[in-house]
């Protein structure tokens, strides 16, 4: 049998740039999230945007459903430390304000009327060499296409395909496409037929996903198919929840699929009749420990000894609990036993020198 090769081919898209961030194949996959707060409201905005900063996000995108908003995008984009997008539905004129700022649009060309219109849209976008990301959701497909062929993979290229056209026509290929239903094999799909269809690169995403739980398992299933085939150059997880929580789970994403190496890759046992101490504490104790590491590191924690130093050998550190006691393992050699309530100090100590 053939061996499977150990990194994942990415599909080759061209290349585009969200102020600076490169998106398309020659760059890593980024992490994008959106704000909740009135976009008009620059303070609230900011605030929201530095808080997916610090999670690690790459881009943001904000709503611009009025012209109060698409006015405060200035100020928003002089002062945001990640590149903004603006989503616009329907209204050119707010792209029009928009494009004098951000560093993407997020507008379906065909959806704001007159050709005219289109032409100025992208003129604008091209004086400031911003991308547009078009963004086919399969809520809002057209009615032709949809009548034609249901709410389907085929119905998602179509209308993108269609979009792209209009854009193209215009001498205008700073794309990037975006297929959202909230089910996951349809999203998938359409994502696989469009990447045969066109080079532009993909912006990943399952949308009204759900809450932590449910979407991070919808994503990482639609995602984690997509990105094992090397389809995504951009993603975001849909959560119903924290905004710290999209970035967390789209990087534990990267992360698990060997995609992207820096954080600590955390390895826990399941726990079974051998365990002796209160592993689920330990573990959420090493977790906060942990989570702002940037270093790529891999750390255990196991419930006991039997299998601590098979299971963990490879890891950087890991803790073997047991009875009343435990030990602190480096790269598979026993390096200290201590008694339980000493271990995550020690645990610590240890973790500071790796750093
Ligand atoms: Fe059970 Fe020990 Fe394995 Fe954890 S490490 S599952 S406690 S045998």
């Amino acid at each position: 049998m053939q061996e499977l090769a150990q990194e994942i081919q990415r599909r080759k898209t061209k290349e585009v740039f969200v102020g600076k961030v490169g998106v398309g194949s020659a760059h890593p996959i980024s992490i994008q999230s959106m704000t909740f707060s009135k976009t008009h409201d620059v303070k609230a905005t900011l605030a929201q945007i530095d808080r997916l900063y610090y999670a690690g996000a790459d881009i943001v995108r904000v709503s611009v459903p009025h012209k109060e908003d698409a006015l405060a995008l200035d100020k928003i984009c002089a002062s945001s430390p990640l590149s903004v997008v603006a989503d616009i539905h329907f209204h050119h004129k707010l792209a029009l304000i928009a494009a004098q700022s951000v560093d993407c649009i997020r507008i379906n060309p065909g959806n704001i009327g007159s050709h005219a219109r289109i032409k100025e849209v992208v003129n604008a976008c091209k004086a400031r060499n911003i991308p547009i990301r078009i963004g086919v959701n399969g809520g809002s497909l057209e009615k032709k296409i949809e009548n034609k062929y249901g709410l389907s993979p085929r119905a998602m290229c179509e209308s993108a395909m269609y979009h792209i056209k209009l854009l193209e026509d215009l001498d205008f290929t700073d794309i990037k496409v975006s297929l959202k239903t909230s089910d996951a094999l349809m999203t998938t799909r359409a994502y696989e037929m469009l990447a045969q269809m066109m080079p532009y690169p993909l912006h990943l995403g399952v949308t009204e996903a759900g809450t932590t739980f449910g979407a991070s398992i919808k994503s990482s299933a639609a995602l984690g198919a997509l990105l094992m085939q090397g389809i995504g150059d951009t993603m975001r997880v849909s959560i119903t929840g924290e905004l710290e929580e999209e970035i967390r789970v789209a990087k534990e994403l990267l992360r698990a699929l060997g995609i992207r190496k820096t954080g600590v890759n955390l390895i826990s046992c399941p726990t079974c009749a051998r365990l002796e101490s209160d592993l689920v504490s330990a573990i959420k104790e090493v977790e906060n420990l942990t989570k702002d590491i940037t270093k790529p590191l891999d750390i255990a924690v196991m419930g006991c000894v039997v299998n601590a130093l098979g299971e963990a050998k490879h890891a950087d550190l890991a803790i073997a609990f047991g009875k009343n006691e435990g030990m602190i393992i480096k790269k598979g050699v026993l390096i200290s036993k201590e008694k339980e309530q000493n271990l995550i100090a020690r645990f610590k100590q240890e973790l500071e020198k790796l750093l």
